[in-house]
């Protein structure tokens, strides 16, 4: 079974039901919607759409809300021809070519290049005024509405959640969303302001930092302590960095994270290439097969499943090589070193994985909150960890983690009870048999994790 997880975006390639539903089939353990696009109208169909494909396919899912964050985007009535050495007028409010962002207008001075749509517009600013600029076409192409802006070499600070952000927050709470992403992350401070205004709508939601400037890599380390995971979101890392410091960028992202034992996403032109041919290069395979190896999570997909013309093939290659690369990175000795921080509960987990690694049997937890299943997931042990819960969200949360499989039961008196009943089922479905060993691991305290028991089953 695959331990590592896969993320999958949804966007208009993928939808419709029967999409999302094939992807789930193939392999997509929890869907991204990403709010810098669509209406919430769209959305509210699309989450009812993955409530009905989890119900389907009798899995659990989380659903990841990626919220904009304070990125610069640049709109358009209609898509605009830009020919090299032409001047453009960009406005303050509506009309023409426009960037609806004060903080753009502070922050951008003359001389400046304009990164827009990822690179595949460039700008150079020539004059500049309070709410208006122009600039200068370098290389031809189409402008669409909507594109993110850059000044290369300039992070514009602007506050970390926006009005539409707090909006799309507001709406994710309601509709029970299990994963918050924040983009643009670039201070600590940043994911507290987020957990104050989730406190004040109300829900519990776990946090994804995406890492994607300067800021948020130089900070990585309280960011990684205030958040519930990190995502190096390598589309904008490399537009702030030369391409050639993305791998050493996300050794050290996944490697603050997974020290902490947060979770660990790698996001962005994963199967690139799919979004247009059904098989992956060579070189590709490669980046996925390695991923494995950094310790991550969940790798995400964002292009290729949100707007490729191969979607649910996308799926299924990301999950046919993360296989292989979990059985090749089989070894007994589990994830740990000196330089991880670790609690006492954490060792009561990795003693559970010691144990399970040593009599070969197998590990079925109980967790109220997901924080055991999180502590069992970042030892990254080598067969699945089964976590029953009582709590439906716990149990969509902890989907993402690792190589933990969510058992998901309402009924249960007490945790004995609970984890009889998790046994039997497992029982029933031939994954524990007669004679296996079985550890058992529960935190019986509040937030704890302080319970072993070993017997044969
Ligand atoms: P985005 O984030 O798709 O929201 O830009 C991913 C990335 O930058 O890699
Ligand atoms: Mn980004």
């Amino acid at each position: 079974m695959r331990r590592t997880k896969i993320i999958s975006t949804i966007g208009p390639s993928s939808n419709k039901f029967d999409k999302i539903l094939e992807m789930a089939v193939k392999g997509a353990d929890s869907f991204r919607i990403n709010f810098s696009h669509g209406t919430l109208e769209e959305k509210k169909i699309i989450i009812r759409h993955i409530r009905e494909v989890s119900k389907k396919v009798s899995r659990m899912i989380p659903v990841m809300a990626d919220l904009q964050g304070p990125v610069i985007r640049i709109l358009t009535k209609d898509a605009v021809d830009i020919r090299k050495g032409k001047r453009y007028r960009v406005g303050y409010s509506s009309g023409g070519m426009w960037i609806p962002n004060e903080a753009f207008f502070k922050g951008v001075d003359r001389g400046d290049i304009l990164i827009v749509d990822d690179g595949r517009l460039l700008f150079k600013v020539d004059e500049t005024h309070k709410d208006h600029i122009y600039m200068k076409a370098l290389i031809d192409g189409t402008l669409y509405s909507n594109k993110k802006v850059l000044i290369k070499g300039k992070e514009i600070v602007d506050t970390p959640l926006t009005e539409k952000d707090i909006r799309d927050l507001e709406f994710s709470l309601k509709h029970n969303i299990e994963y918050i992403a924040l983009s643009m992350v670039r201070t600590g401070d940043d994911i507290k302001i987020l957990k104050e205004k989730i406190e004040e709508f109300g829900g519990d939601p776990w946090i994804l930092a995406k890492i994607e400037n300067p800021s948020g890599v130089e900070n990585i380390s309280e960011i990684a302590g205030e958040a519930d995971g990190v995502i190096v979101a390598r589309g904008d890392l490399g537009q702030y960095y030369p391409l050639e410091r993305i791998p050493s960028l996300q050794q050290s992202i996944t490697y603050e994270g997974n020290r902490r034992g947060k979770i660990t996403v790698i996001a962005t032109q994963i199967l690139e290439s799919m979004r247009r041919n059904e098989r992956p290069t060579r070189a590709e395979v490669t980046d996925v097969f390695k991923s494995v190896e950094e310790k991550v999570d969940a790798i995400m997909l964002t292009g290729e499943t949100a707007i490729g013309r191969y979607p649910v093939e996308a799926v299924e290659w990301a999950s046919k090589i993360l296989e292989e690369a979990d059985t090749r990175f089989n070894e007994e000795t589990i994830f740990y070193n000196r330089d991880f921080e670790e609690t006492l509960f954490d060792k009561f987990a990795r003693g559970a994985i010691y144990m399970s690694h040593l009599l070969e049997g197998k590990i079925i937890g109980y967790t109220k909150r997901g924080n055991t299943a999180r502590r069992l997931a970042r030892y990254r042990p080598k067969s699945m960890v089964y976590m029953v819960t009582q709590n439906e969200v716990v149990a969509s949360k902890i989907s993402l983690l690792y190589g933990v499989k969510a058992i998901y039961e309402e009924a249960g008196e007490d945790y004995h009870d609970i984890l009889e009943r998790a046994l039997s089922k497992l029982r029933k479905e031939g994954v524990i048999k007669e004679g296996d060993i079985v550890i058992f691991t529960v935190g019986v305290r509040p937030e704890s994790t302080d319970m072993l028991r070993i017997e044969v089953a």
